[in-house]
């Protein structure tokens, strides 16, 4: 029987399967969803959906047509080496959760532009002093990454008054905000900037680009957000760059290690704040919403939606 098997080596997606069998019923009902490591016969096996997929899995299904991050990342699939060289890597792109990014870095950057982390020391001490306060378009934020994400959040700062610019690696037109393009403009990007925002994919050109050297390219006192994935900031170079009073504070929501373990040093920085990669997330409505539709797809001829240049990596 044609099956979707899903699977993770990390997270319990037993409601996950719920919601794909659900979505499938009315509109595939010879479709039957599993759960990894439930038994499945390997050669029904049509689709997989995928976080932190298991080693040694996906290359013993002689049948499958596509592999569906669960997510909008798909780095976690692309680290395999046993991957499937022609199969299709589908993610996910839901409007609402850019929207969700956007709120999300909004808050962020409100939290520096209203000196929210000075307010919080003060608090601690019950030391009533008004910060001083400044237009919200003198606070100059940057967004590397104008993807499904970062193009939203662009907009939402634009929209509540700051001075917006965008980075990616081809040059994008969003209206009133400065865009630029490709590593030989990530200085001039970076130079001004009060806010930095990291929503880059992770990928060998942007794992660790948050390092020393580009620390040193940004506005001493700036401060940086980064929702993208852990592994894009050098943890000792941004404790560096802080303790030097070169970067003026961090909220970090992703971390290369996840859960963050209680131990770790970031907890205790006083100019940190760390936030459970609780940035956006698609429902798992729509997750398997999305996934059935491609499976449609696939069935009807057509190709799926949303999938990655592997060339690119993203
Ligand atoms: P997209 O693939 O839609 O966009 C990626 C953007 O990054 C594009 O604008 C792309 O440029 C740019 N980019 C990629 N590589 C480079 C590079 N080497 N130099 C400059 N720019 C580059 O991704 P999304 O916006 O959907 O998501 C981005 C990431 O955000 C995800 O991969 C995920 O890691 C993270 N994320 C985190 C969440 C959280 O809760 N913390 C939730 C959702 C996503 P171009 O447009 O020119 O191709």
């Amino acid at each position: 029987m044609a099956t979707l098997l899903v699977c993770s080596a990390t997270d319990d997606l037993h409601t996950l399967q719920t919601a794909l069998a659900q979505a499938a019923a009315p509109v595939m009902p010879d479709l039957q969803v599993r759960l990894w490591p439930e038994a499945a016969d390997a050669a029904d096996v049509l689709a997989v959906a995928a976080w932190h997929p298991p080693a040694g899995l996906l290359n013993t299904l002689p049948q499958l047509q596509l592999i569906a991050s669960i997510g909008a990342g798909v780095e976690h699939i692309l680290r395999l080496s046993d991957l499937p060289p022609e199969v299709p890597i589908s993610r996910i792109v839901d409007s609402q959760q850019a929207r969700g990014m956007a709120e999300f870095i909004l808050w962020a950057t409100l939290h520096f532009h209203r000196q929210m982390d000075l307010v919080l020391q003060q608090h601690a001490q019950r030391i009533w002093r008004m910060p001083p306060q400044r237009a919200a378009v003198e606070c100059r934020v940057g967004i590397m990454g104008l993807g499904a994400m970062g193009e939203q959040a662009a907009r939402c700062l634009r929209d509540n008054g700051f001075t917006v610019s965008g980075w990616s690696r081809s040059k994008h037109g969003i209206a009133g905000v400065d865009t630029y393009a490709g590593d030989a403009e990530l200085k001039p990007f970076l130079a001004p900037l009060d806010v930095v925002v990291c929503l880059l994919p992770l990928t060998a050109s942007t794992y660790g680009i948050c390092n020393a050297a580009f620390f040193s390219q940004v506005k001493p006192g700036a401060a940086l957000i980064n929702a993208g994935r852990g592994e894009h900031v050098v943890t000792e170079d941004l404790l560096a760059a802080l303790d030097s009073g070169r970067l003026r504070g961090a909220v970090l929501d992703t971390f290369a290690q996840e859960p963050l373990s209680p131990e770790d040093l970031l907890w205790n920085h006083p100019a940190i704040l760390v936030t459970p990669h609780m940035a956006s997330a698609a429902s798992e409505s729509e997750i398997a919403r999305q996934i059935v539709d491609n499976l449609l797809r696939i069935r009807s001829g057509k190709s799926p939606l949303h999938t990655i240049d592997r060339e690119r990596r993203y």
